[in-house]
Order: structure tokens, then sequence, then C-alpha cells
């Protein structure tokens, strides 16, 4: 029987220290501030972005909320973006995706300040990522790390197996686990005999969305799962791991809900504070100039 990997309670531990970060820049005078622009009336982009202003609010981060009809023209948007770029008091930018059919989601990232990009999506802090530089690493990929981190468990020289290749989650994550040292593979949706494949797996990620994709017979023995899929199924959320039967199998789990989701919400916050003392640091220099 494995250890269930608690996030919530992780996220808690990290945000009192954020929170002390973001005290020691207030009474530097910067007061860290996020903007989150929501567009549209998704139920579920509109329930994220309230957990994320209410975890702000609780570590004294500023969220200032942009709201709009999912009829937003592009050129509005980006006019948006441009002036937020622009205000020296914000020091991240948030664009809640999915975005309306309309909108470019690529253009709209391209747009935001690589300085400010929190989320860590703009073409500039990808590729940071892939080579090593300096840069925003987006938050549910260095949740997870941080998740794995917490079990104590070796990462360098192990196997892991990531489920999942999108751009915000399964790519991030696969490069910040080759950068622990692991031996990654990647799958996706044309992936052929994925089970023998994620039975190979140390560290098995899965970052899919399809719930009950990963059964117990696809886990090794021993083995860290991480379960970022969130799907929500007659009002209750489910992850891609068959949690019951795999927390017999595996070492340490993440539950869904209550596992990657939170600490998702806390990177975004350390990922503010940073850039928030990153501004600090610039302003220092400037003056001692
Ligand atoms: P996405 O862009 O839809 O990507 C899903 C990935 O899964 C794709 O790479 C796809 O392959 C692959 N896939 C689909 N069916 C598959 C199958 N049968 N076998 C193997 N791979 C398959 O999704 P995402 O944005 O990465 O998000 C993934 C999940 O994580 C979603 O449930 C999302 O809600 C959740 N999520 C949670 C958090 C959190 O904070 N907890 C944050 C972000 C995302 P192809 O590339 O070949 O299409």
């Amino acid at each position: 029987m494995g250890q269930i990997l608690d996030g919530k309670a992780l996220a808690q531990t990290l945000c009192e220290d954020i929170k002390k970060r973001a005290d020691a820049l207030k009474a530097q005078g910067v007061a860290p501030k996020l903007a989150v622009i929501l567009v549209g009336e998704d139920p579920a982009s509109q329930l994220y972005v309230r957990s994320k202003g209410k975890r702000a609010a609780e570590l004294g981060i500023l969220a200032e909320q942009y709201t709009y009809t999912a009829t937003l023209s592009e050129a509005e948007l980006l006019d948006r973006i441009r002036q937020l770029n622009r205000d020296d008091t914000v020091h991240g930018i948030l664009v809640q995706l999915p975005l309306p059919g309309h909108l470019d989601p690529d253009q709209v990232i391209a747009c935001i300040d690589p300085h400010k990009d929190v989320d860590g999506f703009h073409p500039q802090n990808a590729g940071a990522l892939l080579s090593g530089q300096p840069g925003f690493v987006p938050c549910t990929p260095k949740g997870v790390l941080a998740l794995v981190k917490s079990t104590g468990l070796p990462i360098a020289g192990k196997r892991c197996v990531v489920v999942g290749r999108s751009n915000i989650v399964g790519k991030p994550v696969a490069l910040l686990m080759l950068k622990e040292d692991a031996t990654v593979t990647i799958c996706h949706s044309r992936t052929e005999g994925l089970g023998a494949i994620t039975r190979e797996a140390d560290i098995l990620i899965a970052a899919v969305g399809k719930a009950g994709l990963i059964t117990a017979d696809m886990i090794k023995e021993g083995a860290i799962v991480i379960d970022v899929g969130q799907v929500r199924i007659q009002g209750k959320w489910q992850g891609d791991v068959d949690f019951g039967p795999a927390l017999e199998k595996a070492a340490y789990i993440t539950p869904v809900p209550g596992g990657v989701g939170p600490m998702t919400i806390a990177m975004l916050m350390d990922n503010t504070v940073e850039s928030a003392q990153r501004a600090l640091q610039a302003r220092s220099q400037h003056g001692s100039n």
C-alpha cells in the first residue's frame, strides 16, 4: 500500500515561505502584484481564477482581475496586455487558458513581457527552460517536481515516463525531470504499447485529461505516480489514474483533487514573488549606477 502525496499540505508549507518573502518585499516598498485576465464564461476557468485570487489574498499578493466577455477582440486583449507590460507596479501577468476560439493563444502569450510571464508559457521562457537559462518555469511542472522531490527518493538515473506532450505540462515537466538527471520518455496519443512503457517508470507523470487511462497494471510496483489530469465527471474531479487500485501498487501517489492542483497555484504565487524580487533587484542596481 502506497502513501498519498498530499499536495494541499505541501502547498501550504511552501506558501508560508512565499508569504514571508512577500512581506519582506512590502517592507522594502514593493508590493507584489499579479494581473489575471479572464475572457469568457468558462466555469472551470472562473473557478481557477477565483482560487488564484483567494490564495494571492491570503499571501498578501495583490491580484487584479480583468474580466471580459467572450466577444472581446484580439486587438483589445493585446492592448490590455501591453498596458500591463508598461505598468511597473505589475510583476506578473496571467491570461487564463483556454481562450475563446477567435483569440490566438500563441499571439496572446507572445505579447506578454517575458519578465512578467509568471505562467512561463512565453517562447522566451520555454526556450530558457530548454537551454538551461534562467527564466520562469511553468507552474504545474514546477509543482510536479516539488511533489516528486518531497518523497525524498532519488530522481537521478531513474526512469521517468511522462504521458502527455503539451507545451504547458508534458514537455516542460519532461525537461525538468531531464535536468534532474532522470532518463525520460514522453508518451502521447500516438504511442504504441503505452502500458509496456509506463510499467518501466520509477516516476510516472500522467498529464492527459482522460479519467482512469492509467490502470494499476500499467504501474511499476513502488513507483512514484503523479496525476496531473483533472476532468469533471458528474460534478466530481477525476484524474488520469485509477486511484484506488494504483495506491496498492505505487510507493507514492497524488490524489485528484488535492494533489497537483494546489501546487500549481502555490508555484504561481512563487513565480509572482520571484518576479517582484527581480524588479526590486533591478531597481536597486539602477539606483546604485
Ligand atoms: P492537452 O493539451 O489536451 O494534452 C493532452 C496530452 O495527452 C496530449 O499530448 C495528447 O497527445 C495526450 N493524450 C491524449 N490521449 C492520450 C492517450 N490515450 N494516451 C496517451 N496520451 C494521450 O492537455 P494539458 O493542457 O497538457 O492538460 C492535461 C491534463 O492536465 C488535463 O486534464 C488538464 O485539465 C490537467 N491540468 C491540470 C493542472 C493542475 O493544476 N492540476 C494544470 C494544467 C493541466 P497528442 O499530443 O498526441 O494529442
